[in-house]
């Protein structure tokens, strides 16, 4: 009997769904890029740390600081705007804005946002220069980290650690401060007179600003941040990206090589790729994990310079510009195209509508809820009554006085709970500085004047001082006919 065939598949090993993290060592490097990356920084670090402590004058009792989200107060605050929770949409509008601009400046100039002004990309930047400073440039701290433990290795490691942690809680409690009244927060804090909510949310602020520029760094931008998943529905040929002029770079080649063949201008010096934070290689053309930093053309100028070779083998261009100077045609930037101009008109409607809403912002708001149950009562003299849960809210510092009258209901009269209690034509409301006044409204009339079992009908608020009438739209119910 013949031995039954056994097939044998190979099962080849799976390459794992994990890879161990590797180090990237970002060298340091001059130039433009590096520069302007450096004077962003400075602006961005001058506004966080700075503008919770300017002060702004709105009168007594009120907040003095000029940018402020107070929780207590359940209000925001940016110099002389105030928006109150019920102005939400204003916090939408600012949302839409800020995701419109961002829109506009990828389809202009590419990942600029995440390159320069991402707080990631900055306090890594800033969290990478402390290392560098205690423990060299990228081979240094190569070798570094690969030495055996000395004194002088834990002192520098530990200074490290002191200055990052230092760093970040003076971070969380500048996040804090937009927050909280700055001195005042400050000042408990460091008299340990702090609530447990300044604290804790400190330290929170704190321990995650450690943890993603102190060790996530670069692993933040490629694998939590969502944003590079889809900037590129925005990119096309004219926006600005950073790319390897590959037509003039390759092949590539040792400088001292050049000469004994046909090769381009990379000198396969890995430069670009040692100064890159995120450890990439550019020449290997746009990859997600490019963060448009532009540290690679300055390390790239760097060595063309060095050989005396035109610059911007690494550019900040336009694939289109790029393809032109490959052509030997005349390179042109084209900013003003379909997607721009879309992305700018809607920039600019969102504006003008938020100016529009905020430039005829009513400084009172009116609230009135009819009761449901029950729909109306009938008095014994005939007549229906409704009741209105009537809710002003006055968005100014002063007190307020109104008067209140119903429209468009023939002979309705009021009573209202606390301030009118037999039937009136109108009555006076007033309303606290800052405040909401809600009142208990009772609206009666002669079942006559319902022609249906709904009526529509008005609340007339005239202000007292400024003689400014706001009318608001409610229903008068009745028996079903
Ligand atoms: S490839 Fe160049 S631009 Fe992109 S992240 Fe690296 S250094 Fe920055
Ligand atoms: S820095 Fe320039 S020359 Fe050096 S490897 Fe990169 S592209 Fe080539």
């Amino acid at each position: 009997m013949s031995e039954p065939i056994v097939e044998q598949h190979h099962i080849p090993e799976s390459p794992g769904l994990y890879a161990k993290h590797q180090k990237v060592y970002p060298q340091e490097i001059g130039g433009y890029y590096r520069n302007l990356k450096w004077k962003v920084t400075a602006a961005i670090m001058a506004f966080y740390f700075l503008a919770p402590w300017i002060r702004w004058d709105r009168g007594e009792g009120q907040p003095d600081q000029a940018i402020l989200v107070s929780m207590t107060l359940r209000r925001l605050y940016f110099f002389d705007i105030e928006i109150w929770p019920q102005e939400i949409y204003y916090l939408t509008g600012i949302l839409v804005l800020a995701a419109v601009g961002l829109f506009l400046a990828t389809s202009m100039a590419g990942r600029v946002w995440c390159g320069f002004t991402c707080w990631q990309t900055v306090w890594t930047d800033l969290f990478v220069w402390v290392e560098t400073r205690l423990e060299g440039d990228r081979n240094k701290r190569m070798k570094f980290d690969k030495a055996p433990w000395t004194l002088d290795k834990l002192g520098r490691k530990t200074l490290k650690q002191i200055i990052w942690i230092v760093f970040s809680i003076l971070t969380g409690a500048g996040w804090i401060f937009f927050f909280n009244d700055a001195p005042t927060a400050a000042m408990d804090m460091l008299t340990g007179q702090g609530t447990w909510g300044l604290y804790g949310f400190t330290l929170l602020f704190a321990g995650t600003t450690y943890l993603l520029a102190g060790f996530a760094r670069e692993q933040v931008c490629i694998y939590m941040c969502p944003w590079p998943r889809f900037q590129g529905a925005m990119f096309d040929e004219h926006s600005l990206i950073v790319t390897y002029e590959a037509w003039r770079g390759e092949p590539r080649g040792k400088a001292k090589n050049k000469e004994a063949g046909n090769l381009g201008d990379c000198v396969d010096c890995n430069l670009c790729v040692n100064v890159c934070p995120t450890g990439v290689d550019i020449r290997e053309g746009d990859q997600f994990q490019c963060i448009g930093c532009a540290l690679c053309v300055d390390a790239c100028n760097s060595i063309m310079t060095k050989l005396g070779r035109p610059g911007e083998l690494i550019t900040y261009d336009s694939v289109s510009n790029q393809m032109a100077r490959e052509r030997g045609d005349v390179p042109k930037k084209r900013l003003i195209r379909k997607r721009t101009v879309a992305y700018t008109l809607l920039l600019c409607a969102v504006l003008a509508l938020m100016a529009y809403g905020l430039v005829n912002r009513s400084e009172l708001e009116i609230n009135v809820q009819r009761d449901r149950s029950p729909l109306f009562v009938q008095l014994s003299d005939g007549q229906i009554r409704n009741g209105y849960t009537f809710k002003l809210l006055n968005m100014v510092a002063e007190p307020q006085t109104f008067t209140l009258m119903v429209d468009e209901l023939n002979g309705a009269k009021m009573t209202v709970i606390g301030v009118a209690p037999d039937p009136v034509d109108q009555v006076t409301l007033d309303v606290g500085p800052d405040t909401v006044a809600t009142y208990r409204i009772f609206v009666r009339a002669p079942k006559e004047s319902l022609s249906s079992q709904f009526k529509d009908m008005e609340f007339v608020l005239t202000n007292s001082a400024t003689g400014q009438i706001i009318e608001y739209d409610s229903r008068f119910a009745g028996p079903d006919r």
